[in-house]
């Protein structure tokens, strides 16, 4: 059997209509946007048109989206530009406490680093914020809300319309991360009253290292990247083309095939988290079962380290996760099954497999039997249990 990939939060292959779209820009079309001969200009229009198409897909105007090196820097440019722009009006960032650290990080640098006071606002223990929690988090000095859309670990989707409303009312600015639901699920800055918006190509069969920040117009916000003054000053240095190009093909892409495509997979993820759950009746989900990412199933697994899960899976051929891809490879225990009150022990023993729009039912059928049996595999043999690891210096 060929190898399966579960692992569609971490990245996504590129779509081969994606990489077709990019390859004149590769090649033939190599002109920086620029220059004014015809070579620039040729790109200019590839990097205008692109943007034209982005802003469509998010309900916004081509001007308010700004071109980035992807997720992170959009979710630092956000914080930075926002919490420089206003920090005389105010310093207290609310946000909460499950973000990916491309936010947390950026706003604990503020925090340690220039005065900055954050509300880290926990959430249910479905994984989801309330409203109300953020409301009450809410001061005369807050400058900024910044709450994701969808949680990369366990796929929660977050109640961000209504705690856009609640921001606007309060004259405080509204960054979403949407990283994990751009191009999955409906986006839409105008109905979700968001201010700021960031986005990645890879996460929707895009190309890595690319990605985009909506800056809605006439908010106070400032550049944190200086110099040429390219996208109209709001982040400089020379466009990445060709990666800008399958961006706007990606998300054209999976915009058009969304209802059809999410469809398929709720049914897939719905089956693969019934088959896993009857079969071993301690296998449970992590997040709500319902406010989630149509790909997403955190499982956890009693008694058993995440880790050794997906290394004993990928010997088997079926690459799953513990959680972001960024936190892998480390025994830390998942911030954000921490924060929805699990111990330390039971945040390391959840494993996150998220089904993507080229996986099968055979593939879904078979992982499930490779899951059902490494778990009944390391259980039974009691190594690998999460207890067993050393604590780690407490670095986050
Ligand atoms: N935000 C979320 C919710 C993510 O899932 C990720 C990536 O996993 C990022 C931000 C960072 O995006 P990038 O990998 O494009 O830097």
């Amino acid at each position: 059997m060929p190898p399966i990939y579960l692992d569609h939060a971490a990245t996504t292959p590129l779509d081969r209509r994606v990489r077709e779209a990019m390859e004149p820009y590769l090649t033939d079309v190599f002109g920086n946007p620029s220059s004014i001969h015809r070579q620039g200009q040729q790109a200019r229009m590839a990097v205008d048109g692109s943007r034209e198409t982005v802003a469509w897909m998010l309900g916004a105007a081509a001007t308010e989206i700004v071109f980035t090196g992807g997720g992170t820097e959009a979710d630092n440019a956000a914080i930075y530009g926002v919490a420089w722009a206003n920090r005389d009006r105010g310093r207290h960032i609310v946000t909460s406490a499950i973000e990916h650290e491309a936010v947390l990080e950026a706003s604990a640098y503020l925090e340690s680093q220039h005065d900055f006071e954050v509300s880290r606002v926990m959430p249910g223990s479905e994984g989801i914020v309330s409203v109300a929690d953020i409301e009450a988090a809410l001061r005369p000095d807050t400058v900024l809300v910044s709450v994701m859309y969808a949680n990369n670990e366990i796929g929660t989707i977050q109640p961000v319309g209504d705690i856009g409303l609640l921001c606007r009312s309060r004259g405080v600015l509204f960054h979403v991360d949407a990283v994990q639901a751009v191009g999955t699920i409906p986006v839409d800055v105008g109905r979700d009253t968001i201010d700021l918006l960031s986005l990645s190509a890879h996460k929707f069969y895009g190309p890595k290292g690319v990605g985009a920040l909506y800056v809605r117009s006439g908010i106070h916000w400032w550049p944190s990247q200086l110099g040429g003054g390219q996208e109209r000053r709001r982040r400089s240095g020379t466009e990445n083309v060709a990666g800008i190009v399958g961006m706007a093909k990606a998300l054209s892409l999976a915009c058009e095939s969304m209802d059809e495509t999410s469809t398929r997979i709720v049914e897939l993820r719905n089956h693969l988290i019934e088959a896993a759950c009857s079969a071993v009746p301690e296998i449970g989900l992590n997040g709500d079962p319902d406010r989630r990412l149509p790909g997403n199933a955190n499982l956890r697994f009693p008694g058993v380290q995440g880790e050794s899960m997906v290394t004993a899976l990928d010997t088997l051929g079926i690459m799953v996760s513990t959680g972001s891809a960024c936190a892998s490879g480390s025994v830390e225990p998942s911030h954000v099954l921490r924060a929805l009150g699990d111990s330390n022990a039971e945040a390391r023993s959840a494993v996150r497999v998220t089904i993507g729009r080229q996986n099968t039912r055979e593939e879904v059928d078979s992982a499930v039997r490779s899951i059902v049996e490494v778990y009944r595999r390391l259980r039974d043999s009691g190594v690998a249990r999460p207890g067993m690891l050393q604590p780690v210096a407490a670095s986050r």
